[in-house]
């Protein structure tokens, strides 16, 4: 049996983001008689919902003063959320455990997505998350990574078993799916898993806001910080006002004046 190996960090990488059309805004503009109108910003997933905003009162014509910034500050202020919608980010999340994604899935609204099949994949060379505060204690970690070896042991028993048990099954496919999603149930919630998450700005701001709070999981926390900085380079308008705490444990979480919007 290959030996465990072992994860402390998750990955978060940004694989998609907001994609203004300059040529179609600046159309409907020259078409209503606006053509001056222009954003200070030059980040599509500002100018995204400034344009969405103006468009609920046509105020393109008599911008108020403060440009982006100030617009989107309002925004956040009066809690006309809707808008933020309209700007959608593409993540992919890799070396976090079916715990993290289990909690991550319950945010339904404005959130998509698209995790690694336990039922197809292969789980008998998976890796494993650890948790840092048994990671850090000796006796711990032997306790931990032998629950985990020896889950992973049956895993592979229980798909050759399975597969044998399946044999008259004729499409290997199948058979291999037949074995996998039983064999599975032995897997520990730390077991490695990869997520394509796609959410818009305001799903993101609502997840920011209970999954970087100092008492969300330490797991979910660390992607939601990872994700938090992304987000504060891509669309400091949308996601500046969030301030970072230092924890007294070494971890990092994040708190807003404005919640849900
Ligand atoms: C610290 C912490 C501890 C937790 N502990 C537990 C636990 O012990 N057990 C447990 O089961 N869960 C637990 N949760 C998960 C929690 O109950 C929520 O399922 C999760 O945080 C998603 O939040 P949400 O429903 O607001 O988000 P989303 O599903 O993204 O929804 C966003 C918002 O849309 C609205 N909305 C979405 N769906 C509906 C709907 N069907 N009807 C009406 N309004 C809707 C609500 O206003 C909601 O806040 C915990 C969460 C945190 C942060």
């Amino acid at each position: 049996m290959k030996s465990v190996k072992l994860i402390h960090r998750p990955s978060v990488y940004l694989v998609g983001r907001p994609s203004l059309d300059e040529g179609e805004l600046a159309r409907f503009l020259r078409d209503h008689d606006i053509p001056d109108w222009k954003s200070d910003t030059s980040i599509s997933a500002e100018i995204l919902p400034e344009v969405a905003g103006r468009v609920c009162y046509m105020s393109f014509a008599k911008p108020r003063p403060g440009g982006n910034q100030a617009y989107i500050s309002r925004i956040r202020e009066v809690k006309h959320g809707s808008v933020f919608e309209h700007s959608v980010w593409n993540f992919l999340i890799t070396g976090v455990s079916r715990s993290f994604t289990h909690e991550l899935v319950r945010h339904r609204a404005g959130f998509g997505y698209s995790q690694l099949s336990q039922r197809y994949v292969d789980e008998s060379v998976a890796d494993f998350v650890e948790p840092d505060c048994i990671a850090n204690d000796p006796e711990l970690h032997e306790v931990w990574q032998g629950a985990v070896r020896q889950a992973q042991e049956a895993y592979v028993k229980l798909v050759s078993g399975l597969q044998e048990k399946f044999a008259s099954v004729e499409d290997k496919t199948l058979r291999r799916k037949l074995a996998r999603q039983a064999a599975r149930s032995v897997l520990p919630n730390a077991t490695e898993t990869k997520i394509f998450v796609t959410a818009n700005a305001r799903a993101l701001r609502h997840f920011i806001e209970l999954r970087c709070s100092e008492h969300a999981e330490v797991e979910i926390r660390a992607v939601a910080a990872q994700m938090l900085e992304i987000l504060q380079r891509e669309a400091p308008s949308i996601f500046g006002d969030y301030e970072w705490v230092d924890l007294s444990d070494g971890t990092r979480a994040a708190t807003t004046p404005h919640s849900k919007v």
